[in-house]
């Protein structure tokens, strides 16, 4: 009984030190600038400032999010209709999670490795657009690859590129983006 007491009232000593923080943490301070300054860019006829301006974007891929996950892990994965009685039985990269013919929920087929795919067309790119993480100049090639129904784009790491040459497709599975950066092609001889 005692003990218990004596423990009741240890606990009301720190509620009363608990409280008396309390009000001292209301006591408002100075209102202070938090943000960053801004540069002045003209001043003349009117003042422009340059004010850097970041968001974080957050998005989700629901339904492809398999895509992602396969091309960290090395492996591409293409998305399938099901239905038999569809007209479009090829596989389709970038991933569809519904069938564009007939909208039934596509299933998911792993690419045998190595993925070797064959250049349908390419372009350089010397000015890419804001938020493109490449840089320039890069060579962004459309590849063609057996049993698809698309023809993917992405990007060849090294190499000059020319119409019906063989690639290789790699992956960034160390450090990766988490994009669709996460592969691209490699001149391949075979
Ligand atoms: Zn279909």
């Amino acid at each position: 009984m005692v003990k218990k007491k004596t423990g009741s009232k240890k606990k009301e000593g720190k509620k009363k030190i608990q409280a008396k923080k309390k009000v001292k943490a209301k006591k408002r301070e100075e209102t202070k600038f938090i943000g960053r300054t801004t540069k002045i860019r003209q001043s003349k006829p009117a003042t422009v400032i340059e004010w850097p301006r970041s968001i974080t974007h957050i998005h989700t891929y629901g339904m492809v999010s398999p895509f992602f996950e396969g091309l960290r892990k090395g492996e591409m994965r293409a998305t399938l209709c099901p239905n038999r009685e569809c007209r479009e039985n090829r596989l389709w990269i970038p991933p569809r999670a519904h069938c564009p013919d007939c909208h039934t929920e596509m299933i998911w087929k792993p690419l045998p490795n190595p993925v070797i795919g064959k250049i349908y067309t390419f372009t350089e790119v010397v000015y890419a657009g804001t938020g493109i993480e490449l840089s320039t100049p890069y060579w962004q090639v459309d590849v063609e690859i057996p049993g698809l129904a698309t023809i993917p784009k992405s990007y060849l790491l090294y190499g000059k590129p020319y119409i019906g040459m063989k690639v290789k497709a790699e992956f960034r599975t160390k450090n990766p983006t988490n994009t669709v950066l996460d592969y691209y092609w490699v001149p391949y001889e075979g």
